[in-house]
This record gives C-alpha cells, structure tokens and sequence, in this order.
C-alpha cells in the first residue's frame, strides 16, 4: 500500500476552519490552501498530503481509499449513510444545524404536527427522505444543487431542507425555521482498510487531531 497518507478536504468553510486545527495537530500546507489552484499539497510532513475536493465528493474518495482520511460535514455524511467509512472524531468546526424552513407568511400558520404530505426542495434528498418517513409523512422531494432559499419564493416548493447558521439568509429571503433534523459539523472520517494497514501512522495523526479539536 502507497507510502502516502492523504487527507481530503473541502473548499470553504471546511477548510478555512480545518487549517487552525491542523496547525494545532503539527500539519501545516507547503503553501496557502485558501490560494493555490492545487489540488493536491505538501505539507511539513513528507509523508502526508492534502487532497482538495468537493464536500459532497469527500466520503466517495474516502471509501474507495483514493484517500486515507477525509474531513466532512455530518450533512454530507449522513446523506451517505451506510458508506463504509468510520466516522471517527466530531471536529466541532462548521458547526451549523439541518433545517426545514418556509415562507414567514405559512409559518406564523403553520403547525409540524398536522403535517401529513410535504413538497420540499433539497440537496439533501435521503437525509430528507429518511426524516419525514419515521415520522409517518410523506414527502415529494424536488433535488437541488444550491440556493435552495429561492425554491419557495418561485413556487417550486413550499418548504425547504436546508444548513442554516446565523439565520441571515432564510431572513433575508423571507423564511423561517420550522423544524430541526440535526446539528451539523466537521467530523474525521477514515477508509476501513487503511486503518488497518496503516494504522500506526493513522492513529498518531487521528490523536492530534483529536485532541486539537478538544
Ligand atoms: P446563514 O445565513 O449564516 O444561516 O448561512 C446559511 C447559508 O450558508 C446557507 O446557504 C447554507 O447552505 C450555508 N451554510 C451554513 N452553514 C454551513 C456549513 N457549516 N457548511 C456549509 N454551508 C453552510
């Protein structure tokens, strides 16, 4: 098995608030990731690379060992679920909460427990899916790349599933918070086959960054 540990990453908040972390762990790039075009990247560790992807992509190299170990959104985790991977420590970053959220007007009428059949746009299909179905709702998913907050100011849907924050988005476009599905953040995730092989070299850095993320 390849020398190399490699860790993939996301643009975005994931990586801006993973690198205090890894400088915490002793990890620190060659050269500035929030810069560089690169895709893969050195660090003060020659044994150890950084591999920048797509959140929704980090579990896929994960799994199939492309990379050893991944960092990503509990979102994006749980809309993979049954993946094959170890989930092993919550990073505490990206912090955010998985909401369904609707127009001000529906939710100052509205009431979750009178929910029988929802039309929701998403990028969150399963997760969404898999929410409403244990509750005995039924659901007509519309699937969504991003912007979701547009889909019931157009009539594409009456409802959203989406990350919120602060709240400034939903607020700035006329929504509101309804229902909570899940807290969300940054977890260390793992290929099951490099864990084995490579364990000793994994569990050091797996350590560090445990104990970074305190
Ligand atoms: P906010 O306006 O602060 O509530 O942020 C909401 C917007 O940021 C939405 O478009 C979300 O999809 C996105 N967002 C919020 N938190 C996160 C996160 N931890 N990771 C990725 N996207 C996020």
């Amino acid at each position: 098995m390849d020398a190399t540990i490699r860790l993939a990453l996301s643009k975005g908040r994931i990586l801006e608030e993973s690198l205090p972390l890894l400088k915490r762990a002793g990890v620190e790039p060659a050269e500035d990731p929030l810069k560089s075009r690169k895709l893969i990247l050195d660090t003060n560790s020659p044994d150890l690379k950084l591999v920048i992807i797509r959140a929704a992509d980090v579990p896929t190299y994960v799994r199939f060992g492309a990379a050893d170990l991944g960092i990503a959104g509990k979102d994006v985790l749980m809309e993979n679920e049954g993946d094959g991977l170890y989930e092993l420590v919550d990073l505490k970053i990206a912090r955010c909460r998985l909401m369904v959220a609707e127009p001000v007007g529906l939710a100052a009428r509205d009431d979750p427990k009178s929910w029988t059949r929802l039309r929701i746009a998403s990028k969150y299909v399963k997760t969404t899916q898999r929410h409403f179905a244990a509750k005995g709702i039924q659901t007509d998913i519309i699937k969504l790349y991003g912007s979701m907050e547009l889909a019931p100011l157009v009539g594409l849907s009456d409802r959203i599933v989406d990350l919120v924050d602060t709240g400034k988005t939903l607020k700035a476009n006329g929504l509101a918070e309804v229902e909570h599905i899940a807290d969300i953040s940054a977890w260390l995730v793992a290929n099951k086959a490099a864990m084995k092989m490579k364990h000793a070299r994994l569990k050091s850095l797996v350590d560090r960054l445990a104990q970074a993320a305190g």
